[in-house]
């Protein structure tokens, strides 16, 4: 067995170390240098430790085409829960260094404190974290990432984007797609109480707003993949960043958008920021746009005097039509900024 030097490269320009075997994969390897990477399932299915391999020769082992796109691989992007090194490697993480934990990733107590539901098959969900042995109860996450909530008992644990920020009450806040026979979303429904236990681990991931200067920065969400732009537009707004924002959020039907009333404030508190509210299957009375949000993107690209940052979350089909949009449209790669709610 080899064991090979590995150096990491955050987008800021801060560099790591660790050694990796050939057997054994770069996630893992970080780990256990207390080198903890933004991931989520650790097993191909999620995208969420994407990264781009510079220097070296590697094996990438069995992953869902979904996670990584052709493209991206060609270019010598990686998913680095499956990768097994065949020599030194050097590689280019597409997030800042804050976005990696030395250490070891929190697991904490937290109570339910309410759930509502907001449209269709979908919920909010709100948590309180309990005080930790310092009697410290702070909610600490960076605007666009996710906790992974299990559920004591049950043997389960998902992924979820907060979408409130960073607070000292302790409160965590998600929006949430009931899916059909889902074994997270089927408790949520029939069995999740006020008050009952849950316990969180994170938080996690690299997606997150990306400091270029005052460059526009638009947002694109489809469904429940509001979560993470609402608390990235939400520090904006508590920063009072004068960045221009757009967010295009789109349904199937008007009677399916959801936190009508939370982007109204929203937008009382950042006036910079344009709604445009997407609707596919639209009736004459709808007055807002006609299309997906891809739709709207396109529009708006084709007539954009600066090419803005572009944020896309929400299902593969809307995140795989936005991306190759922007890029037709001449958006750099590293001004894609992506999230994908793969199941895991
Ligand atoms: C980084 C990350 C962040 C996420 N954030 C959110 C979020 O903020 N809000 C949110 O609603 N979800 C989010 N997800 C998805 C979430 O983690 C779960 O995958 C989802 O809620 C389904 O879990 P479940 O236990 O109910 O279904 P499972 O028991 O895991 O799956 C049951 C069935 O439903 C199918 N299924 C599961 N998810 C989907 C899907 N998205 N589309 C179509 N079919 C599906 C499965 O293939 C399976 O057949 C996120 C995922 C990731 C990786």
């Amino acid at each position: 067995m080899n064991t090979h030097a590995i150096e990491l490269t955050t987008r800021d320009g801060n560099q790591l170390r660790f050694d990796c075997a050939d057997d054994q994969n770069l996630l893992e390897a970080a780990a256990n240098a207390h080198i903890v990477l933004p991931a989520q399932c650790g097993q191909g299915s999620c995208g969420t430790c994407y990264a781009d391999i510079t220097h070296g020769d590697f094996t990438l082992g069995k992953h869902n085409p979904s996670a990584l796109s052709s493209e991206d691989k060609e270019k010598g992007g990686t998913l680095l829960c499956c990768t097994f090194p065949h020599s030194d490697l050097r590689i280019s993480l597409p997030f800042d260094h804050d976005r990696i934990l030395i250490g070891e990733i929190k697991i904490r107590n937290a109570e339910i404190i309410a759930i509502e539901t907001v449209g269709e098959n979908t919920q909010r969900l709100e948590l309180r974290l309990a005080p930790d042995e310092d009697g410290n109860n702070v909610a600490e996450f960076e605007p666009g990432q996710f906790m992974e909530l299990e559920v004591p008992g049950l043997g389960i644990k998902r992924a979820y984007s907060l979408s409130n920020t960073g607070n000292w009450e302790g409160r965590l806040e998600f929006l949430i797609r009931l899916q059909p026979n889902g074994l997270f979303s089927t408790w949520l429904k029939e069995q999740a109480t006020i008050g009952q236990a849950l316990l969180v681990h994170g938080p996690k991931g690299a997606f997150g707003l990306y400091e270029s200067g005052l460059r526009p920065r638009w947002f694109v969400a489809g469904g429940t993949g509001l979560a993470p732009m609402l608390s990235m537009l939400r520090r904006m707004a508590e920063f009072q960043e004068p960045h221009p924002a757009r967010l295009y959020f789109g349904a199937n039907r008007a009677e399916d958008l959801f936190c009508l009333t939370e982007l109204k404030t929203l937008q009382v508190e950042l006036p910079q920021l344009q709604v445009i509210y997407c609707v596919w299957k639209s009736d004459e009375s709808w007055e807002g746009f006609r299309g997906t949000p891809v739709d709207a993107l396109a529009k708006d690209l084709a007539d954009a005097t600066v090419i803005p940052d572009i944020y896309l979350c929400g299902p593969p089909a809307l995140i795989e039509a936005a991306e190759a949009t922007a890029r037709t449209h001449g958006v750099p790669h590293k001004q894609i900024l992506i999230e994908r709610f793969l199941p895991a």
